[in-house]
């Protein structure tokens, strides 16, 4: 390679003179890892409710100081693109992900590159609103647009040209309820068939690809029919839904490692999450096996924040777990994750001509996937990020704070 670019690939490309040789001995190269689904400007997998009071306690900039271990951990563990699908601070119209984006694309903080979706939209009442669970007007207004809060076709469109406006690479909503909210039930559609239209129509003028949360099978359905180019969890999804999908060519972002991490801890979280996260837990693995059997396209992504960041790498297992290859798996988080963020020109394989974002991992995932868990050599646009031992996260944050308390088996 050279510069931030890849010249050649292959066995025996003639090594051009007084070019640095990397020897990585026995492992095997992959393209950078893409995950789908992250959110590196919150960490919730700690305790929920000490998280929550922390949200309203922290100054914008506690919480942006918060982010730098977390990018570092994220990209030391392979992952050198990430789509960063929502980032909201209570009460606050700070574009948090937008500027660990810039700072990153800066070299002022090391981490992935981001494509990144601001505050994420979402009905009144809904998973994303950020209100929902405290008393009313305790902050003195009801959240709109500026929050991602929109009702209605006219205010949907609104709210997606704020969020372009203010640097939106990808746009993300809620359309149907989600798992770690407090006021909505997990699987009710939450925007009409024409919201939905209005959401996929003003983000694709704009050239914006729509990512959904959607755990509801009915949300989906109408979602898949507007022409969103991915649903996330799709914990509820039935086969006909699945099948529209594959027709549709819609991906879909299972993040099996969100429900992974939170079932064993379940009893922490506050009893109305407690019910929906098993519920969920309980219905998706049947719908991953429905989406491999039916042939959906399936993107990685993992829900990091809901897990501790760099652990993204132990979804490939749980993928394999439910019958998906390991080569298949592989290219989820590599080719298939660039054709979905629309990077595909140039990330997602190790090919001439495309930007240098090589890994390395000891062995041959596909004869044992979790060697994924085990990279060791991260380069990124030519650059060396790590080759060796990964770099000691700060001594607290709050996710080991509670993993310690709890004990790494609970
Ligand atoms: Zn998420």
């Amino acid at each position: 390679m050279q510069g931030d670019k890849i010249t050649d690939v292959g066995a025996n490309v003639a090594i051009p003179s007084g070019a640095q040789v990397i020897d990585l001995g026995d492992a095997t190269l992959s393209p950078g890892f893409i995950d789908a689904h992250t959110h590196l400007t919150g960490d919730y997998s700690g305790n929920y409710n000490e998280r929550r009071l922390k949200g309203l306690e922290n100054n914008v900039s506690d919480e942006a100081y918060e982010c730098i271990p977390r990018a570092r951990a994220t990209i030391e563990a392979g992952f050198t693109t990430v789509r960063d699908v929502g980032s909201r601070i209570t009460n606050v119209h700070d574009f948090l992900d937008v500027s660990l984006r810039n700072a990153i694309n800066r070299g002022l903080v090391e981490g992935p590159r981001m494509l990144v979706a601001t505050h994420g939209i979402g009905a009144t009442g809904g998973h994303f609103d950020p209100f929902a669970g405290f008393r009313d007007m305790l902050f003195g207004r009801e959240p709109d647009w500026t929050d991602g809060i929109a009702d209605g076709p006219e205010g949907i469109r609104k709210a997606v040209r704020y969020e372009v406006k203010n640097g939106a690479d990808v746009i993300k909503a809620a359309v149907s309820g989600g798992v770690l909210s407090l006021k909505d039930e997990v699987d009710t559609p939450q925007f009409t068939a024409e919201e939905m239209k209005a959401l996929v129509d003003e983000s694709h003028r704009l050239r914006k690809k729509v990512a959904v949360h959607c755990h509801g099978d009915q949300a989906a359905r109408e979602a898949i029919a507007a022409g969103v180019d991915s649903i996330e969890h799709g914990s509820f999804l039935k086969p006909e839904t699945l099948t529209l999908m594959k027709s549709k060519g819609t991906y879909l972002t299972p993040t099996l490692l969100a429900a992974e991490y939170i079932m064993p801890r379940v009893k922490t979280y506050p009893p109305a999450v407690q019910a929906k996260a098993q519920a969920a837990f309980d219905a998706r693995s049947e719908m991953f096996r429905n989406a491999l059997k039916i042939g959906v396209k399936i993107s990685f992504g993992t829900d990091a924040a809901v897990f501790p960041h760099g652990e993204n790498a132990k979804e490939f297992k749980l993928m394999t777990d439910l019958g998906m290859s390991p080569i298949d798996a592989l290219k989820s988080a590599t080719a298939s994750d660039a054709e979905l963020l629309g990077v595909s020109q140039k990330l997602g394989t190790v090919e001439k001509g495309k930007l240098a974002d090589v890994i390395a991992m000891p062995g041959d995932p596909t004869q044992d996937i979790t060697g994924t868990e085990r990279v060791s050599f991260v380069m990124k646009e030519g650059k060396i990020i790590r080759n060796g031992p990964a770099t000691p996260l700060p001594a607290k944050t709050a996710a080991r704070d509670v993993l310690e308390e709890m004990g790494a088996d609970f």
